[in-house]
């Protein structure tokens, strides 16, 4: 049975561009309706004895202290009862002493059928008036700001590039700022000595509760200063072998400021509670640095270590054009061409080379005609090179220009770690499930400005998904694609070529027309050859039983790999009648949102195992 029509898409509205919902559905509890977000004790207990008090009523909030974590209010005996939810590194969500769930939701649906522990089963969510949104903490309203600030001071990036940077890495990016978001805080002074942080609690006004939070010198850990009866109070803020930081035998923290936002609320072993800010007159100009040696016991590794991000590659932002004179000419004394040859097809070869610009070398594919004479050939490599120079996206394969010299030169940017199938293949141990989720977002990004800018591509597969390395996907060989006409939504190929069947949609091979809604079933396939590591879509099905098996109605099914939700994708995709068939905006959205769920969780059972 086909699955019920965009059921793969989550019931909250998709994230937007710009707007804080793209970190808040990081957020695995953000659609469950008992969940109230930031919420203190207090408001919880409020909103539980407005809802009567039955026993078994249960909400859920952010907890304030564990990063990611949450808290399980609920009633029996008209009492309340309050349960820290523990995001472990693993990714599961416990109880204390309880057994590990892969998401909010599933824990609560457990302990509905077994209190394991708790004073009762849970029996009956406490809901949020409809009228009413998760409350967003301090770091939630922050966060987003913050996103932008740290994409553009880390990597330099501004406008579309930002955007898709974000979009594309918001999991990543989420739990690197996490740990360095205190250096945005006006109360953030970094390295001042002790005698400073005094001067800087003494200048203006004193009340009680005004601190600050430095560095220490030596030890990689803080400190905290804070003014009582104008008096100033140091102490050592603790940080132990897990990264976690606390007040000598207070409550620990995996973060600094969520500490202090605790500590604002509860003294937890300090003279007072902490008050007002000792605005650091620097912090605003400030941005947060990678994570640094400090939290190596931590969250997030160094710098040094932490894994590379596409930003982290040049292929992320737009070169600037190294063409010069006719336009998109490159001089052949700036190329360099290794004899190692990257692929080849009928139109020649593809090997590797280096280009010289005024900054800099950038490692180039060069795409080289085989005969020059042959016209046809030619003109098809002049359109291809048409096409490409019009596109400009971090998920597509950019061109840098063309040569004209021994023989007709595509120069284009280079994927070095090589097409998609023939790397899922010969990596399957070390690819994971998230891996691919990851990179066929980066795919259906890449199509969804194909969709946009109305081009079509007509030969997407895995085969022509390039990866720049393991983590950055980029798309490929637009020898067929089509530019259309402003009013056209499909283009008519008069005659019928030597065609990529297994990848066309029904009405490509049975009426020629070509649109991104073709190029839809294509991505469908593209995901099947990934969640099978590289493995040959229809078995051994020549291209007419291929027709017939989709005719009748059948479609592939579910690779081991590939989650429920994302077979779900898969199959409205292979939608047979086009004006029914999701569009990549669709798609994207829920390819967006299965990625980050994926991120901030851990895998669903069933999802995670490799292929034989
Ligand atoms: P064809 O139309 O023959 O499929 P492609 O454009 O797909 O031509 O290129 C053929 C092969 O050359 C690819 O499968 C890939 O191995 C290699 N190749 C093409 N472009 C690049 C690139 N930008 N970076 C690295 N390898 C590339
Ligand atoms: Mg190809």
């Amino acid at each position: 049975m086909l699955p019920q029509r965009f059921a793969f898409l989550s019931p909250s509205p998709p994230p937007a561009l710009l707007s804080p919902v793209v970190t808040m559905s990081l957020d695995p509890a953000a659609d469950l309706p008992f969940y109230y977000g930031s919420v203190s004790r207090a408001e919880a207990e409020r909103h539980l004895k407005l809802a009567g008090m039955a026993d078994g009523l249960f909400l859920l909030r952010r907890c304030l202290r564990s990063l990611g974590g949450y808290v399980l209010s609920a009633v029996w005996s008209l009492q309340f009862h309050h349960y820290p939810v523990e995001k472990r590194l693993d990714g599961t969500y416990c109880l204390s002493g309880g057994r590990p769930h892969c998401g909010p939701a599933e824990l609560c649906e457990f302990y509905g059928r077994d209190p394991d522990g708790l004073a009762g089963a849970l029996r009956k969510p406490c809901r949020r008036s409809p009228d009413a949104a998760v409350r967003a903490g301090v770091f939630d309203s922050l966060r987003d700001n913050m996103l932008r600030e740290y994409v553009k001071q880390t990597w330099n990036l501004e406008g579309e590039a930002m955007e898709q940077a974000i979009i594309s890495q918001a999991p990543q990016l989420e739990k690197l700022i996490a740990t360095t978001a205190h250096e945005k805080m006006p109360w953030y002074h970094g390295r001042v000595a002790r005698q400073e942080a005094v001067r800087r609690l003494h200048s203006g006004a004193q009340p009680d509760g005004k601190f600050l939070v430095r560095d220490r010198q030596e030890s990689g850990s803080f400190a905290l200063s804070m003014v009582y009866g104008k008096t100033v109070y140091h102490y050592q803020i603790l940080l132990d072998k897990s990264g976690k930081h606390s007040m000598p035998e207070g409550t620990k923290f995996d973060t600094i400021w969520q500490l202090v936002e605790y500590l604002k609320m509860k003294a937890d072993g300090l003279v007072t509670h902490l008050g007002e800010a000792c605005v650091n007159g620097k912090a605003a100009a400030k941005t947060p640095s990678l994570p640094g040696p400090r939290r190596t016991n931590g969250y997030t590794a160094p710098p040094q270590e932490r894994e590379l991000l596409p930003m982290d590659c040049d292929g992320f932002n737009p070169y600037h054009n190294p063409s010069e004179g006719r336009r998109f000419h490159i001089q052949r004394s700036r190329l360099l061409i290794d004899e190692v040859e990257l692929g080849s097809g009928n139109f020649g070869c593809v090997k590797k080379g280096v280009l010289m610009t005024e900054s800099g070398q950038i490692d180039v594919a060069v795409k080289v005609l085989k005969n020059d004479n042959e016209t046809l050939v030619r003109e098809e490599m002049l359109r291809e090179a048409e096409i490409m120079h019009q596109l400009s996206n971090p998920f597509i394969v950019r061109m840098l220009g063309l040569c004209h010299a021994e023989s007709l030169m595509l120069v284009m940017e280079m994927a070095a770690a090589g097409p998609l199938n023939k790397y899922l293949s010969s990596n399957k141990d070390t690819v994971t499930v998230e891996n691919i989720m990851g990179l066929m977002h980066q795919v259906s990004m890449g199509m969804k400005y194909l969709e946009e800018k109305n081009f079509v591509h007509r030969d997407l597969a895995a085969r022509n998904v390039l990866l720049v390395k393991k983590q950055f996907a980029k798309i490929s060989d637009f020898g067929l694609s089509k530019a259309l006409g402003v009013d056209d939504n499909y283009y008519k190929a008069r005659t019928a070529g030597k065609w990529p069947l297994k990848w066309y949609a029904p009405e490509c091979i049975n009426f020629h027309k070509f649109s991104s809604k073709s190029d839809v079933w294509s991505f469908g396939v593209t995901l099947w050859e990934a969640f099978t590591y590289g493995g040959k879509p229809y078995k051994k099905m020549k291209g007419p039983e291929v027709m017939r098996f989709i005719e009748g109605g059948s479609r592939m099914e579910r690779p081991a790999a590939c989650p429920e939700t994302t077979y779900g994708v898969m199959r409205e995709c292979w939608t047979y009648k086009h004006d029914e068939r999701p569009d990549f905006r669709t798609v994207e959205e829920a390819m967006r949102s299965h990625y980050y769920s994926m991120s901030s969780r851990a895998e669903p059972e069933g999802a995670g195992e490799s292929p034989q």
